[in-house]
């Protein structure tokens, strides 16, 4: 079940010229009304279901189905971000709700080093292996004689 956006709680955060769910999504489905100042998910068959914009929401104002695999059928989650941490909060069927918390990276916007500086190019694509392969295993993978 894509994202949908519950209206009393969007905020359009505060007219900004591009809101967090539409930074982040990258499926760039995040779209804002700027006359309700409401986003909303413009095209929900191309939602990958993939919690970015849940995440980022300031508001906690974006919602998704959770999936089996996740949460248990029926139960909804909400994120609540910090500076650290993540914390879900998951409301199940009979009304219970647990919460779990768990660390988030905290390498500073921009700074991430792609493939943790290992080498890769674009012929990786045909390989087998990971792209980072053999640097990321250490040694060369033999190769079998045919
Ligand atoms: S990130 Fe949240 S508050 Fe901001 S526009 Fe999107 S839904 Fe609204
Ligand atoms: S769940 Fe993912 S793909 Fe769907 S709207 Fe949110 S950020 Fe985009």
């Amino acid at each position: 079940m894509p994202s949908w956006v519950i209206l009393e709680k969007c905020d359009g955060c505060k007219g900004q010229d591009k809101t967090a769910c539409m930074y982040i999504c990258p499926n760039d489905l995040m779209v804002l009304d700027k006359e309700k100042m409401k986003a909303f998910n413009q095209e929900p068959d191309l939602c990958w279901e993939c919690y970015s914009c849940v995440k980022i929401c300031p508001q906690q104002a974006i919602d998704v189905r959770g999936y089996a695999d996740f949460v248990p059928m029926g139960a909804s989650a909400v994120a609540l971000r910090g500076t650290e941490d993540i914390m879900w909060t998951i409301g199940f069927r009979d009304g219970t709700i647990k919460r779990f918390k768990f660390p988030i990276r905290t390498t500073p916007e921009g700074k991430a080093v792609p493939h943790a500086g290992m080498n890769t190019a674009e012929s990786d694509l045909k390989k087998p292996g990971l792209s980072t392969e053999p640097d990321s295993l250490g040694f060369e993978l033999p190769t079998i004689k045919k």
